[in-house]
């Protein structure tokens, strides 16, 4: 039987709720009781306490990070045919929404090091017909979205972040400020999952913007394109977080720094045990944001990739491919992509990345065990 101190889990949901089980049952009781099920008081709360936390004009929370997307799209009023920029190496949530619109999704590069898009790789796919830009903050870590803001604004092209994976980020701008992940953009998305960095114990995401009219359009259309009760102006969905569930996240968002720092530290473990063995590459930082590690990603020989999880998973060690195949080879894209398409770097990190287990109640000496299993793999 394996000891506890190795008992190591990709994210472990258990021990970080216990940490905080007696505020949470209390909340969800209470929420309960209250019958305010939804839209209730403790929606509207957490929907303020993000508004404050990021320092943003509009919030509005929804029922997924993937709706988040959908409805932020719907508000830009695109039309069929139009084209969205976006990266080849994400989660398929980013790219599914725009074919679901009828909008072209148009997929592009990523950086070697740092996976995430880049301004010059978007704009050699612009064309007449793009009209927005989807950049994803992949992994915890944000793209170089000043320079992409800058340039699309120049070009009449939206940006719409998602910040599914980097919720609690900051972005440092060229003026020596610094403001959070998901305020950069026209609009941001992201989602509660409970794996995410702020995640819920089911279902959630919400929608970011400082423009006061797209807010309220945003607004509308999450709640059946209705201005007034029973008067709907447009077409909307039905979207919504539940009171349940905000009544977790407020707690958790009051926790969310301490537990980016907590992802961090185990990082660092990582790369200082890890960042000398010359068959793997560790993670790299972008200069304009920090990273809050969704992921803890590395860069290892394509032939070595399978051995290894293999290996690891002999030792008790989890260990996942975020991703394994481009979106352009998905089936459910194919619509969209000339045959023969392809992207050298996303094709090359869906052959040589691996994630190793990352959340914030890794221990030391699971990190310990987990870096000098790596590194003996490696030796052999
Ligand atoms: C998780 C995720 C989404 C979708 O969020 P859901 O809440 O699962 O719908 C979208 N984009 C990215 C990059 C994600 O990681």
């Amino acid at each position: 039987m394996r000891s506890i101190d190795t008992d190591i889990q990709m994210v472990d949901l258990k021990s970080q709720y216990l940490s905080i089980k007696d505020q949470i049952d209390q909340a969800v009781i209470e929420t309960i009781s209250s019958t305010a099920y939804i839209n209730g008081p403790r929606v509207k709360q957490f929907e303020q306490e993000l508004v404050d936390y990021h320092n943003i004009n509009c919030v509005i929370p929804c029922a997924n990070g993937t709706d988040a997307l959908q409805i932020a799209i719907m508000a830009l009023d695109l039309k069929p045919g139009d084209e969205v920029i976006v990266p080849a190496f994400t989660y398929v949530a980013t790219a599914e929404v725009i074919g679901l619109l009828g909008l072209i999704p148009v997929m592009v590069d990523v950086d070697p090091d740092t996976f995430n898009i880049t301004l010059s790789a978007i704009q050699k796919a612009v064309t007449p017909k793009t009209k927005l830009i989807v950049p994803v903050n992949l992994f915890g870590q944000c793209v170089d979205l000043e320079s992409i803001v800058t340039f699309a604004k120049a070009n009449n092209l939206y940006v719409i972040e998602d910040n599914a994976q980097s919720i609690g980020a900051d972005f440092y701008k060229k003026d020596g400020t610094s403001v959070k992940s998901g305020t950069i953009g026209h609009i941001s998305c992201t989602s509660f999952y409970p794996s995410k960095n702020l995640g819920c114990y089911g279902d959630g995401g919400a929608i970011f913007t400082n423009d006061e009219a797209l807010g309220a359009r945003i607004r509308m259309i999450a709640n059946h394109g209705q201005s007034k009760r029973y008067y709907h102006s447009m077409i909307g969905v039905n979207s919504r977080l539940d009171s349940i569930q905000a009544a977790i996240l407020s707690i958790k968002l009051k926790n969310l720094d301490k537990y980016c720092a907590l992802r961090q530290k185990a990082a660092a473990y990582y790369t200082e045990a890890l960042a000398s063995c010359k068959e793997l590459q560790v993670p790299k930082s972008e200069s304009w944001s920090n990273h809050v590690y969704h992921q803890y990603t590395l860069k290892v020989p394509p032939k070595t990739r399978n051995n290894l999880q293999v290996y690891l998973k002999e030792q008790g060690i989890p260990s996942m491919i975020y991703y394994p195949v481009p979106l352009y080879k998905q089936g459910a894209f194919k619509e969209w992509v000339t045959d023969g398409f392809f992207l050298p770097v996303t094709e090359q990190l869906c052959e040589c990345v691996i994630s190793l287990p990352m959340h914030t109640e890794l221990t030391d000496q699971q990190l310990a065990y987990i870096s000098k299993h790596v590194l003996k793999f490696f030796e052999k």
